[in-house]
């Protein structure tokens, strides 16, 4: 175990050895050595709030929805330039600084080599791996000034398989895994939240290169790992889950979420064993035959459901519950129209219809596409006599008697059936998991939460090597593809998540090891004993290595507490003319919203060690 004084002594600049009471002990391994090769974070620096900028407001951004977004805007971190396109102040650089000092450690410990990769690549790369093609909208495609085409890096599977195949010849150099921590741009189509889906954000990617999937593998595992211990040492609570591999491809995956409400995926866990996945993937335990439906088979009717487009008004015009209506959703895959049919209060699972078509690129259908497809608008699509084929959820397997979309205007039909009155052209566990469901694994039952996705690995196997003919030569001699994994952090996310997750009325509340600073030293009143015994305890913890910021400003005192709570620096030491008489300072713990008083010769000390304790988790 790493003890506090060790971690005293590295987090100060060179190999000092740490004051204030806290014993020697010899330089041990673990997150020590790590921290004295990356001492820059926590330099001994005299910080003085009036010479930074930090220009924090009262009032919300008009356009915030979520906490982090606000808070970030009203602690003077960021400012928005464009839509999804951001300064990073000096507070809000800082946490990124600390976010993506853990990662690299963590990184560089688990045997990753630190590369920068360029942010514009050439089309070629995408061209070779099939990517320019399908990669849509979110690719920032540009012409430079010979209209040769590029794009500005979302992810950088091509670049870096572009290097290892001219780099890296024989079995001999492998296994080898590069990271990168950059700029990425991705034209989202909703920019918001903040940083938390910004256009321009900063990413970690790293990518390994195995001789065989044993090692690949063993090179999975070991990023897992990683992830693990960097969410734990940002403070966060986060979950590792089942996930969808998405356009990037590939067999394996899991995405990492911090918990917190405002998450924009849905995560399933099981309520008895370990299984977690992402609702887009989630599995569960088979649907028994015509379950919940309930309304009598009977042959095909025309009913009229004027102004009747969603599940709710259909079902409240015909007087059914959900279970009894037939969902169709017109969607292009690689471009050609197919319906999916799930049950009315399903959801479709979209990845799941991808793999079931085993197609590559799949989207909802716009307005156009459903009339020319149904000769209806939307809301009125039905499976029956459709020229496209109809894929259908096993949840309505066995089912009779539903109603449906009319293909007609205004209309739907009731007493259908599959496979009686429309033929289904392939039967799959297409819908999302809901509460009902029950384990896959285990037959107990599911929980939800929502989750902030904020790491995500692959296995991508020889997808991007076959393309791209990255190979090496085998011991015999022979010309193998490298066996790949990718795997990405959002830095910028990270940060807003923890703040999604560690915020209160008044502000943030940062876990130790992101706080843009650990500690505030706050002088309650301008007297000049007040300063200079509060400017004394602020030069105390910057000899002890805590990163600490001295509120110098001639602001009330109701300023500097409301601005302290708002940014939410872990500790708060409160300096003031009567504690002073005392021999006494306040010690604000923002975290637990506990105060108490600490005598002013050891403050420093106490609170010193409890931040090693912290930042050493
Ligand atoms: P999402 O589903 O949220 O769009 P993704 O699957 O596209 O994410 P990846 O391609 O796996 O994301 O990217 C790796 C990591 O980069 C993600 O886990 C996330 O933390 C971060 N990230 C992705 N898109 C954004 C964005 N628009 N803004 C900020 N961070 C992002
Ligand atoms: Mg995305």
């Amino acid at each position: 175990m790493t003890d506090v004084a060790t971690c005293a002594r590295v987090w100060r600049r060179g190999s000092g050895v740490a004051t204030f009471g806290l014993t020697r002990a010899p330089f041990s391994g673990g997150f020590a050595a790590v921290y004295r090769r990356f001492p820059s974070l926590h330099e001994e620096i005299d910080v003085r709030w009036s010479q930074l900028l930090i220009p924090t407001v009262r009032e919300n951004p008009a356009d915030a929805e979520v906490a982090s977004h606000r808070l970030m805007v009203r602690a003077g971190m960021i400012r928005k330039v464009a839509a999804g396109i951001y300064d990073y102040l000096p507070l809000g650089l800082k946490v990124i600084r600390k976010v993506e000092a853990i990662v690299r450690e963590e990184m560089v410990r688990a045997g990753a080599q630190e590369i920068l990769l360029p942010a514009v690549q050439p089309a070629e790369l995408w061209k070779e791996s099939g990517r320019w093609e399908i990669y849509g909208k979110e690719l920032l495609r540009i012409r430079d000034r010979h209209e040769r085409e590029f794009c500005f890096g979302p992810t950088h599977e091509e670049v870096v398989t572009d290097l290892v195949r001219r780099e890296v010849r024989s079995y001999k150099a492998l296994p080898i895994n590069l990271f990168q921590i950059q700029t990425k741009f991705r034209d989202e189509v909703r920019p918001r939240f903040g940083l938390m889906r910004g256009r321009e954000f900063l990413m970690k990617d790293a990518y390994s290169f195995d001789a065989d999937d044993d090692g690949a593998k063993a090179a999975y595992q070991r990023m897992f790992d990683a992830y693990v211990r960097i969410f734990r040492r940002c403070g966060l609570d986060f979950r590792a889950v089942e996930a969808d591999t998405g356009s990037i491809g590939g067999r394996d995956s899991h995405e990492f979420h911090v918990l917190a409400e405002s998450g924009e995926d849905q995560i399933v866990f099981c309520s008895k064993c370990q299984y977690a996945a992402n609702v887009e993937r989630a599995r569960y335990a088979p649907d028994p035959p015509t379950d919940g439906v309930e309304s009598a088979p009977g042959e095909p009717a025309e009913a009229s459901t004027p102004d009747a487009r969603t599940v709710d008004e259909v079902c409240r015009s015909l007087g059914i519950p959900p279970t009894a209506l037939g969902k169709t959703l017109i969607v292009v895959a690689d471009g050609s129209p197919i319906a999916a049919m799930v049950r009315g209060d399903h959801e479709l699972n979209e990845p799941a219809l991808r793999t079931l078509l085993g197609a590559s690129v799949l989207e909802m259908a716009d307005a156009g596409v459903v009339r020319e497809v149904t000769g209806a608008s939307v809301g009125f699509a039905g499976p029956v006599g459709l020229a496209i084929p109809v894929f259908v959820d096993e949840a309505l397997r066995g089912a009779s008697g539903l109603a449906v979309g009319a293909n007609r205007d205004g209309f739907h039909l009731t007493g259908v059936s599959p496979e009686r009155d429309f033929t289904v052209a392939r039967w799959g566990a297409i819908r999302r998991a809901t509460a009902a469901d029950r384990c896959a694994d285990c037959g107990s039952s599911l929980d939800f939460r929502r989750g902030i996705e904020v790491g995500h690995v692959f296995r991508l196997g020889t997808k991007y090597s076959d393309a791209l003919k990255c190979t090496f030569l085998d011991a015999d001699g022979r010309p193998q593809p490298m066996v790949m994994g990718c795997y990405g952090i959002g830095v910028g996310r990270t940060a807003a998540a923890a703040i999604e997750q560690n915020h209160d009325e008044r502000g943030i509340r940062w876990p130790v090891a992101l706080a843009p600073f650990e500690v505030a030293v706050l002088a309650l009143n301008p007297a000049p004993a007040v300063f200079a015994a509060a400017e004394t305890i602020h030069d105390k913890f910057v000899r002890a290595g805590v990163d600490v910021i001295f509120d110098d400003r001639s602001e009330r005192a109701g300023v500097k507490f409301t601005d302290a709570e708002l940014i939410g620096f872990p500790f708060v030491v409160v300096v003031g003319s009567k504690g002073l008489e005392a021999g006494e300072v306040e010690l604000k713990d923002r975290r637990t919203g506990a105060t108490e008083k600490a005598p002013f010769d050891a403050v420093v000390q106490v609170l010193a060690q409890r931040i090693f304790e912290a930042r050493c988790l």
